[in-house]
């Protein structure tokens, strides 16, 4: 069996496991899988998972059972940045200590990341634009689309940040997508993509990379076929990433003017 990589979401799914009653019934959830990446035995891609180093950090606010959900596509963003990527299970009125702790960290500048904000569009931004010092914390609602704007709506903790809104469509990490989520970007694709806006254009391909080659073995996981595509190039990239090892973190990230 293929070691789990140790990070904040296998250890909140870990978790959330041992506090269920009952057994998860999800669709996929009956599939014998590895357990690192998820996907069946037999299309395991562990050995291509990239991981590096970046500035931004990323925080996860996770909907009730999401963790535990093979097709998570949260859990492939700790995968590639485990120093930098924290989790949580969503509380509306008891948000756990470690997560208002993470918020208020003066090390970092959060943002929310959201496509809209309707009761105060003067939070709304497309850029990251930091105070000296800061990283870039972006925080991201995953669940199924309502679960999401469920939790953008009703976090009181989170209403003072700015919201960051990607138009993906501008960005080359859109580009590297695989055709099948059309309506809305996987929570993996937005970091992706918030990833290349924050300039960290390397960390976001290789997020994007390795998304295309789960999802492409997901879907073919599940209904039992070979991936339609040839995953050469997909392998070839992933490897080239893994041969140029653990990276060093990105240089500086944009300013206020670069973003
Ligand atoms: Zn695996």
């Amino acid at each position: 069996m293929k070691p789990i990589p140790d990070h904040a979401v296998n250890r909140l799914r870990i978790w959330r496991k041992s506090i269920s009653t009952r057994p998860f019934l999800a669709r996929g959830g009956a599939v014998p899988r590895c357990e690192a990446c998820q996907l069946r035995h037999a299309w395991c891609a562990c050995e291509w998972r990239p991981e590096l180093k970046a500035e931004a950090g990323f925080c996860l606010l996770m909907y009730d059972s999401e963790p535990m959900k093979p097709s998570n596509t949260g859990r492939l963003i700790a995968d590639v940045l485990p120093d930098t990527t924290w989790a949580f299970l969503w509380q509306r009125t008891q948000p756990h200590p470690e997560l208002l702790a993470l918020l208020a960290d003066p090390a970092w500048q959060p943002y929310v990341v959201f496509p809209a904000c309707e009761k105060e569009p003067a939070r709304l931004t497309e850029r990251v634009t930091l105070a000296n010092g800061k990283k870039p914390l972006f925080i991201l609602l995953d669940g199924t689309w309502p679960e999401a704007r469920k939790m953008f709506n009703m976090s009181p903790y989170l209403d003072g940040f700015p919201v960051l809104s990607v138009r993906p469509d501008a960005l080359s990490t859109y580009g590297m997508r695989v055709a099948n989520c059309d309506e809305h970007l996987c929570t993996a694709e937005v970091a992706a993509c918030v990833l290349e806006v924050a300039g960290e254009l390397k960390a976001g391909q290789a997020l994007q990379h390795w998304f295309n080659l789960f999802s492409s073995r997901y879907m073919a996981g599940r209904v039992s076929r070979a991936p339609g595509e040839d995953e050469t190039p997909l392998l070839q990239a992933l490897e080239a990433i893994k041969g140029e090892g653990i990276q060093q973190a990105t240089p500086a990230l944009p300013g206020s003017d670069a973003a």
